[in-house]
């Protein structure tokens, strides 16, 4: 049975020496199995083609390669396509490639569901049913950095931990994803061109910047005020503001790494001079940039878009305060690939 048998990928590299050590072989062939699984991206042992019958035969008897597959492919006439990814238990999660002119993102899922319960978030009515193994993580990537290959003629760029889940109440694995993505027995790709995006959770914000990690940090912050950012993400009642502001400052006196803040403006909900001040107050904390998201409704009347005027006025105040502000256009809508709309819907 399949089921009892070890998911190969969570061996390290030396733990995958020593099991073909014990098992008579030499520690060697741990090293090029290892490279199979990461910098190959096997998804069989038969395919690992210059390894003899007998030990490939001999790993089919003892681990499983739980690697994903691409379910169903769906490309937004903006040139954004989503992966409906299956899980090797049938769970189903979302990854985007974004193209642009110069580069192609990669939009990876950290978790199947969510954590939390942003009310804003279809992603958050899924509710979470497990975190992402290292190896879905990376298979993730994979596979986009290959369709971008194929469609846009080009190798993936760069990645965004904005899909589906939070990734910081997954961190370990997604630690390691990381590793590999960026280790040159992976993919070795430039931890600069990695984002990790939390709503906030301050404990492991500190954790990170303990680590030394050298990724880039977004936060979803959609308000600098308590009460507005409770009502609207309801379990950052246990991560308050202060400890976050607190936590980015920890993060940027050990990474001198510039925090992107994340941010909607919402009608009635925060396009007022006093959300705009408070987000100008926030922002003299710590050196960051505003991206101001554009909302992608997921059927809900209490959500809507603030009006032109409002974002204007949002860039003019952090402007004038020598904030650098962008405003993000959605991609993908049409096929529901944009923030916040990863839902497992088809
Ligand atoms: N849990 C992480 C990763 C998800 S990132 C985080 O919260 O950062 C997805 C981004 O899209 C977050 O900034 C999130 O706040 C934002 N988002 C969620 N729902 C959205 C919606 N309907 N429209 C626009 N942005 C949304």
């Amino acid at each position: 049975m399949q089921a009892d048998k070890k998911d190969i990928r969570a061996l390290s590299k030396e733990q995958l020496r020593d099991f073909f050590v014990t098992n008579g072989d030499k520690a060697f062939r741990g090293n090029q199995i290892y490279e199979w699984l990461w910098s190959k991206s096997a998804h069989s042992f038969e395919n690992m083609t210059n390894v003899s019958k007998e030990t490939r035969a001999m790993l089919e008897a003892n681990f499983v390669i739980n690697h994903v597959k691409v379910d169903t492919m769906q490309r937004s006439e903006d040139g954004t396509v989503k992966n409906a990814v299956r899980l090797h238990d049938d769970l189903i999660v979302e990854s985007v490639l974004i193209p642009t002119k110069t580069r192609t993102t990669a939009c990876v899922s950290s978790q199947v569901g969510c954590s939390l319960d942003c009310n804003f978030c279809a992603t958050a009515r899924l509710k979470r049913m497990r975190n992402l193994t290292p190896g879905e993580i990376y298979d993730q990537v994979v596979a986009i950095d290959n369709e971008s290959k194929l469609y846009y003629d080009r190798p993936l760029s760069n990645i965004v931990f904005m899909g589906m889940g939070e990734p910081l109440m997954n961190y370990p694995n997604v630690m390691k994803a990381i590793d590999m993505i960026t280790s040159n027995e992976g993919l070795g790709m430039s931890p600069k061109r990695i984002t990790v995006s939390t709503s906030g959770v301050s404990k492991m914000i500190k954790k990170m910047a303990d680590d030394d990690v050298k990724f880039n940090l977004a936060v979803s912050l959609h308000s600098a005020i308590e009460a507005t950012r409770n009502e609207i993400m309801p379990f950052t009642k246990s991560f308050p503001l202060t400890e976050l502001r607190e936590a980015l400052e920890y993060w940027y006196a050990k990474t001198k790494n510039k925090i992107t803040y994340e941010y909607v403006v919402w009608k009635d909900i925060n396009d007022d001079k006093a959300s705009i001040d408070a987000l100008v107050k926030f922002c003299k904390y710590v050196p960051c940039k505003v991206n101001l998201i554009e909302y992608n409704a997921i059927d809900d009347g209490d959500f809507q878009q603030a009006s032109e005027q409002a974002t204007k006025d949002y860039i003019t105040a952090l402007e004038r305060n020598n904030i650098v502000v962008k405003v993000r256009k959605s991609r993908g809508k049409d096929i529901d690939a944009a923030c916040g709309q990863l839902a497992n819907k088809s």
